[in-house]
């Protein structure tokens, strides 16, 4: 990576020193304002351990959901205090709960070194997202240098992400980012192959950027979803009751014929009436969809046939489930995938997983211990796989 990280700086540099870190805390929260998965704090743990270990004074910041620019307290930062304490045993972890205030400044003054401390939403602030230059300078006024380990929020030019890196010198990449620009730039630049990528998800629309980008990269693009059946009507196929984006159907034509055979959609279909009737659901060749039923899952022989070519490959890169993964029997192709993505990674080959739902169906197999790399950004990950510059990380300091 071209830019300066926190492995850069040196104990001297941090000793002492107030680290404005924005992190992404943008965790799942349950009715009770319980976190259901505390993955994207467990991710952040290792840059602060190694500012806290070479004596630097920790700030952190963080959006949490989607308040629009002042305080609403289901969307408050609070309930990632007690767990994040927890992750860092032996320190002192505290919240306050504003950020552009004086009181805010005072607990980044009074902090010790060795010790936390955590600012509300930053999201509760006017002029976050429309990254205001005054937010931008008084959210530097919080540290001595920035660190950047919000990989799920990179690709927005925020005052936290991109406009206060502009005010604080050095502004580096944290580990979590680095590792997550590592793992998606080697793939894309230098992969081990044959590379097999698997796109899936609900809608083509928002990766139609994504496989044209791949295509030129890849051995093979393996698609599923209800991607698949915008697919199949470009194709003059019957797709009945699925999934389909009408106005997406001339641009699957034209990838088709630009792509060749590296574009590789599924031969059969797990269809049923609807969702709620899985008991009904049984396989069909992908030309015999019945005209009263939908797409759900990609069929028992295209699973094979993809698990075939992932075990076989040496890097694979995985974005979007197979089919509506949330509901068994729909789950199966999406198992599949998981499931071979992980023997793959056991014969030594590069698994990523990119994407919210992708990364909640690995969770939910157990197989998140086996995939090489499981992105915690979703959007982000989708922007660097298009080729866009991510805000975030072009506003950090060069090496
Ligand atoms: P990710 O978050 O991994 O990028 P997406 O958000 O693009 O994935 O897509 C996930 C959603 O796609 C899931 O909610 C899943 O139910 C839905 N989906 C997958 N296949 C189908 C299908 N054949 N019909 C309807 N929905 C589908
Ligand atoms: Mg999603």
């Amino acid at each position: 990576m071209n830019k300066l990280t926190v492995r850069d700086l040196a104990a001297e540099q941090l000793r002492g020193k107030r680290a404005l870190v924005r992190v992404d805390f943008n965790v799942p929260l349950d009715a009770g304002r319980h976190i259901t998965d505390d993955t994207r704090i467990r991710a952040a743990i290792p840059t602060l351990e190694l500012l806290l270990d070479r004596g630097a004074r920790v700030v952190l910041l963080s959006h949490l959901g989607r308040p629009k620019g002042k305080p609403e307290s289901k969307y408050s930062l609070q309930p990632v205090d007690k767990p994040l304490a927890e992750l860092l045993p032996n320190r002192t972890v505290s919240f306050v709960e504003s950020t552009d205030s004086d009181e805010a400044l005072k607990a980044t003054n009074e902090l010790k070194p060795g010790e936390v401390v955590l600012l509300e939403n930053t999201r509760f602030l006017g002029g976050e997202e429309t990254n205001d230059e005054r937010l931008s300078r008084a959210l530097a006024e919080l540290g001595d240098l920035y660190v950047n380990d919000a990989f799920g929020a990179a690709h927005r030019a925020h005052a936290s992400t991109e406009g206060v890196a502009k005010h604080l010198s050095p502004a580096v990449a944290g580990l979590l980012m680095e590792k997550e620009i590592n793992y998606l730039h080697d793939a894309l630049e230098n992969p081990k192959r044959p590379f097999v990528a698997v796109l899936g998800g609900s809608k083509i629309s928002g990766k139609i950027d994504v496989i044209e980008a791949l295509l030129p990269k890849v051995d093979a693009l393996l698609v599923g979803g209800a991607m698949a059946c915008t697919f199949y009507k470009a194709m003059g196929l019957e797709t009945g009751k699925s999934l389909v984006e009408a106005d997406r159907v001339e641009l699957a034509k034209s990838l088709l014929e630009k792509a060749g055979t590296r574009l590789i959609l599924p031969h059969d279909a797990t269809v049923a009436p609807s969702i709620e009737q899985g008991s009904s659901a049984r396989a069909v060749g992908r030309d015999a969809l019945p005209p009263d039923q939908a797409m759900l899952d990609i069929g028992p022989r295209t699973a094979e046939s993809y698990a075939r070519a992932i075990a076989s490959a040496k890097t694979v890169l995985w974005n979007g489930p197979m089919g509506v993964f949330e509901t068994p029997p729909f789950d199966k192709g999406t198992r599949a995938i998981a499931e071979s993505m992980a023997t793959a990674t056991g014969q030594g080959a590069t698994t990523i997983v990119g994407g919210g739902d992708s990364a909640a169906a690995v969770e939910q197999a157990g197989l998140a211990d086996k995939m090489s790399h499981v992105s915690t950004g979703g959007g982000a990950s989708l922007e660097f796989l298009e080729g866009k510059t991510l805000p975030g990380l072009a506003a950090l300091t060069d090496k």
